[in-house]
Parts: structure tokens; sequence; C-alpha cells
């Protein structure tokens, strides 16, 4: 099978950026489209209207926040004109029954669609090392294989089906989310030791306990007072929001995924909207034991 023609790109924010701009340095020519305009990175062509997109583009890769905009936007490609043997893309966090649902709407249109979920944050996106988890038509993969190396690292094939990338997206997440708030409970005990958070996190970082939030968030983010992981608390919370939801779904122990949920709709209900998710770590601390 040969590469696409034309790529297209919908969704330009703190991930889709990054990579469409590593897509953009590469030969197949790229159209993109936000609800915002001007966030087109150099190299690649921009419209405003998506059915221009559509009209144009071969493969439509997608990164829109979550299952409700990723589904409108599929019904909106489904309904544009001549779409038959067109892919699409979707490389944000939705959750299973979204992935479905998506995937449902563009095959009776006759186009192809892939769940692909992506890891690794913005940083991973700024420097093209992120993880995408492909599930849908190996041979699509294969196709797709040198666009996707433009901008990750490693790519994984988890399974045939849409709705598994999301699944193996969702536990990955709530693994970050645990790390991340536990480890924020960890150092503010250590803190109320006197003992200085750069040493905490020297030693930590070199025993057992060391996970992303430690290795990365703290000294990082979180150390150096800037809050910058790239990475909306909203958008976290929805995750783990999930992740409970499809655990309980599915009957698998969901002790740890319920508090976890628990925690981080509290942080989300604390913080302003767009708080970079590593603010975690002061609103536990100002809540303190209570
Ligand atoms: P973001 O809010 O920064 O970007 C989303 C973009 O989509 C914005 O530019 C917005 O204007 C655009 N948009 C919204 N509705 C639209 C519509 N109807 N049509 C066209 N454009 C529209 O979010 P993000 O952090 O880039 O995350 C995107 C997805 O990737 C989410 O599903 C998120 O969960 C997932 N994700 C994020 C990270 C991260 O660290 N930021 C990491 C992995 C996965």
């Amino acid at each position: 099978m040969s590469l696409p023609e034309t790529l297209g790109f919908v969704g330009l924010g703190q991930m889709g950026e990054p990579m469409a701009a590593f897509i953009a340095k590469g030969e197949t020519p790229l159209i993109c489209y936000d609800r915002v305009p001007g966030l087109a990175p150099k190299g690649a062509s921009e419209v405003t209207d998506l059915a221009e997109l559509v009209a144009k583009s071969d493969t439509i890769f997608l990164s829109l926040p979550d299952g409700k905009i990723v589904n409108a936007v599929a019904r909106d490609i489904a309904a544009c004109a001549d779409v038959a043997g067109k892919v699409v893309i979707d490389m944000s966090t939705i959750g299973p029954d979204a992935a479905k649902e998506a995937n449902a709407t563009l095959t009776a249109a006759g186009m192809t669609f892939i769940d692909a979920p992506v890891s690794g944050g913005r940083q991973g996106a700024l420097k093209a090392s992120i993880t995408v988890i492909w599930s849908g038509s190996k041979a699509e993969m294969e196709r797709h294989q040198p666009i996707l190396d433009l901008f990750s690292r490693n790519s994984f094939h988890v399974g045939d089906t849409p709705g598994q990338g999301q699944a193996v997206k969702l536990l990955n997440n709530f693994l970050s989310a645990t790390a991340m708030a536990a480890s924020s409970e960890a150092v503010l005990f250590g803190l109320a030791h006197g003992v200085e958070m750069k040493v905490i996190l020297d030693v930590v970082k070199v025993s057992t306990g060391n996970n992303t939030a430690i290795e990365d968030k703290f000294p990082n983010r979180i150390l150096t007072g800037t809050y910058d992981a790239g990475f909306f608390a909203e958008l976290l919370n929805k995750d783990v929001r999930l992740y409970s939801q499809f655990a309980e779904e599915a009957a698998t122990s969901n002790l740890m995924g319920r508090r976890v949920a628990e925690i981080w709709q509290e942080v989300e209900d604390s913080l302003p909207p767009q708080s970079d998710f590593t603010r975690v770590f002061e609103v536990l601390q100002n809540r303190g034991a209570s």
C-alpha cells in the first residue's frame, strides 16, 4: 500500500501543534484546521473550513479534547462528499465507547477509523518522542509508519478493534495520575519533616519509589515553580474518570481507581480552568490533612 498523498490534521493544541509541526517537516503535504485560526505550524497550509480539509486529505489526524468533540467532528467528516476510502487516525484520549462510536460513524461512510491515542505529554510531542497506541487495521499502521516515525519514537499495535488503544491509554494515565498524586503526598510528608524537596527527589529517583512524577514533573515543573508540563488538570481528570468508569463496567478491581478519580475531581474543582495538572501538588499542600 502506498503512502497517502495529502494529510490533514484537526486540533492544534498543546499536543496537536507540535505533532503537526513534525509531520509538516516530512515530504507529504499537510493541511491543518482548528476552530481557533492561526495555529498551523510552519510548512503546513491552513484552512478555516473542516469540509475543505476533508476534501483535500487522504488521511486525517485528530487531536481533540474529548469524546464528545471527536464524535461531533467525526459526524461532520462523515457528512462530507466523497469520503469513502479515506482514513481517520484519532490521537485524542476519549475512552473505548467514544472510539467505538466514531468507528461506527466513519465505517458507515466507507472510511477507515484508527484509534491511536498517544502518551509522552507535551514535552514528548515537542521532542517527537511520544508513544502511539494503535488499535485497528495493522496494514494501515504499516502504511502510515513513515509518518508516525516523524513525530513518535514508539508505536504499538495493541489490537484490531478500535477502543483497545483507549483501554491501554487509560490504564497508563491512571498509573501516571496515581504516581503524580501519591508522589505529591509523599514529598509533602518529607517536607513536613524538614527535608528539602531536592534531597527527597534525589533519594527516591535512585530508590524503589521512583516514577515519572519524581523523575520528571517534580524536578522540572514543581521544584522550579513553573507548573508547565502542558497538560490541563481537567483533561487528566477526564482520563481517570473514564478509567474508573470502564473498570466498573469490566468488573475488574477498582479500589485505587475509585479513590484516585475522587482526588482528581477535587483537584479540577479546586483549580481555575486550564491549570497545569502538576498543580495537584499545591492543591494537596493547601488541603493539608482535612
Ligand atoms: P488542547 O485543549 O491543548 O488542544 C485541543 C485543540 O482542539 C485546541 O486547539 C482546540 O481549539 C481544538 N478544538 C476543540 N474543538 C474543536 C473542534 N470542534 N474543531 C476543531 N478544533 C477543535 O488539548 P491537548 O492537551 O492538546 O490534548 C488533545 C488530546 O490529547 C486530548 O484528548 C488529551 O487528553 C490528549 N493528550 C494530551 C496530552 C498532554 O500532555 N497535553 C498527552 C497525551 C494525550
